[in-house]
């Protein structure tokens, strides 16, 4: 037993369910009790699907436990198929439809459907939601793609459509965070390359389009979570290399580039950043000078993590102060970056540690999930969010890609957006004691009334000690309007810092009415 209040993934028949949803005309029936229905909202409500996902729960109850829950499913099978016409049919349990070991597999292949049935063995209480969708994908790969495989030791045919290399785009799902965004970007730029996409998948793709897969040349794994078995698999079967290289930040679009062009066998076209990477010029230009060792915390999926940390030390001068993932499968690549780093990996899924460790490094800004988001702030951290599992914000109706040199931009302007600007920092710095920038002030696009994140005050503007024999001044009897009038002329920043210098000018002097003069003799005698 482990208490857990949140998770950073769910079961994994929510993975298997987001392989189906991606996929066109294949159906998942899912042996689940009454109110495993929950999982629909994921697909309509934080994606905003405009329809549910192609899945056909059991739904058993208490009392159907007494008696024939095998048949049920069994019913429940042969009617998706009368009802839904698939290509293909995905059978499998959820946690609570597993412990009571119906074999949805045998019991469908007893059905004897005019389809391919695909069985899948989804350890609920051992692996999670991304281990559940590659787990689903591959086994979809193996049963629809297998049957065209080539005799073991038969060298490739010759692509068919010429000399044109082409590839598949593997690993984007539903509730992918921003997979939407992530595939357009990604052809866009092998288009730009002269390589033609085959098949995207699972999303997009029909059961035809999977079993075409081994005629590509070569296959692009965008997100290894999900995709790396399928395509070490591909490998295996059909000879298709794959690609190691995940196109999130200028410079692993550009090893990217790289990787796709030798596997295609082209060389590099120049120019192809041109007018479309402005994240590099914006990370040198002078007003990104004050991120230079700003210390940020990185947490998420493995994937996300490690190219977030790649982006924020070698493109934007930040200092990774903290990373970790909640992904087992990818706690190698993760300690592998971290150790780059010089610091240890965080890998867990127990949300309280990764709040502890952003708690113990107080770092100046959180990359992470939702749940960062929350502990960010909680902390007073600001945070940006590069990763799932993510609220429904985080698939906007806008082109926000993270791949790519349009990814890079969006990157670039989601993490910086939460910091304190430049300017602002410089003011807290110089007049800290002001009423609207000091030390409690936060970045002002944050609002009246909002307090600066603990760790950016402490990093970056110095306690201000009041002495003991500073008495706070009380407030003069008045201004005069044209005193007041000239006040308003002070740009708003610093007009706080002003009225306090000037009623404290006044009051040492037993000045009862401030006039302009007052103003102008308290400005003259504080910029002494
Ligand atoms: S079967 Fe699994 S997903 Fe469904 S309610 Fe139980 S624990 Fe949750």
């Amino acid at each position: 037993m482990q208490l857990t209040l949140w998770t950073y993934e769910g079961p994994p028949h929510v993975g298997a369910m987001r392989v189906a949803t991606a996929l066109k005309d294949v159906h998942y029936v899912l042996h689940a009790p009454q109110g495993d229905t929950y999982a629909d909202l994921l697909f309509t409500m934080i994606e905003r699907r405009d329809r549910r996902p192609p899945v056909t729960y059991t739904t058993f109850q208490a009392r159907d436990l007494g008696g024939d829950t095998a048949e049920l499913f069994k019913e429940a099978a042969r009617d998706a198929v009368a009802r839904f016409k698939p290509a293909a049919l995905l059978v499998g349990a959820s946690c609570t439809g597993e412990l009571i070991q119906d074999d949805p597999g045998g019991l469908a292949r007893a059905l004897n459907l005019p389809i391919p049935v695909i069985p899948l063995e989804l350890p609920s209480y051992q692996k999670k939601e991304n281990w559940g969708a590659a787990e689903t994908f591959y086994q979809t790969v193996r049963a629809l793609a297998g049957p065209s495989a080539p005799q073991p030791g038969r060298p490739r045919p010759a692509p068919a459509d010429g000399p044109r290399p082409s590839c598949n785009i593997l690993g984007p799902t539903a509730l992918g965070f921003r997979h939407r965004d992530d595939v357009a970007e990604v052809v866009k730029l092998l288009g730009t390359l002269g390589i033609r996409v085959a098949v995207v998948a699972p999303m997009g793709a029909a059961a035809d389009d999977i079993a075409r897969l081994g005629e590509a040349d070569f296959n692009v794994v965008l997100y290894p979570e999900l995709a790396l078995s399928a395509a070490q698999w591909l490998k295996r079967t059909f000879g298709q290399p794959f690609t190691t290289v995940v196109p999130i930040g200028t410079g692993a679009t550009r090893d990217f580039i790289a990787e796709v062009c030798g596997l295609a066998g082209i060389p590099v076209p120049p120019g192809l950043e041109e007018g479309a990477a402005r994240a590099p010029w914006y990370s040198r230009s002078v007003d990104s000078t004050y991120l230079t060792g700003k210390r940020v915390f990185i947490f998420g999926d493995g994937t996300h993590a490690v190219a977030a940390a790649r982006i924020a030390t070698e493109e934007l001068g930040f200092e990774v102060v903290g990373l970790g993932t909640y992904s087992r499968e990818m706690a190698r690549e993760v300690r592998a970056a971290a150790g780059r780093l010089g610091i240890e990996a965080l890998i867990t899924d127990d949300y309280l540690e990764v709040e502890a460790k952003v708690a113990e490094l107080a770092p100046e800004l959180v990359l992470g999930t939702q749940m960062e988001r929350h502990i960010a702030k909680r902390l007073g951290v600001p945070c940006a969010v590069i990763s799932a599992p993510v609220h429904v914000q985080d698939f906007p109706a806008r082109y926000s890609p993270q791949m790519g040199f349009e990814g890079a931009n969006v990157i670039f302007d989601s993490w910086v957006h939460p910091l304190m600007m430049g300017l602002e920092e410089h003011l807290l710095g110089m007049f800290r004691e002001d009423f609207e920038f000091n030390d409690g002030a936060a970045p002002s696009h944050l609002g009246p009334g909002s307090k600066v994140p603990a760790a950016v005050a402490r990093a970056t503007v110095p306690a201000i000690i009041p002495a003991a024999n500073d008495p706070a001044p009380a407030g003069p009897s008045g201004w005069t309007l044209e005193a007041e009038r000239e006040l308003q002329k002070i740009p708003f920043f610093v007009r706080g810092k002003a009225r306090r210098n000037t009623e404290r000018f006044a009051q040492e002097r037993g000045v009862a009415l401030i006039t302009v003069e007052t103003l102008y003799d308290a400005k003259a005698h504080f910029g002494r």
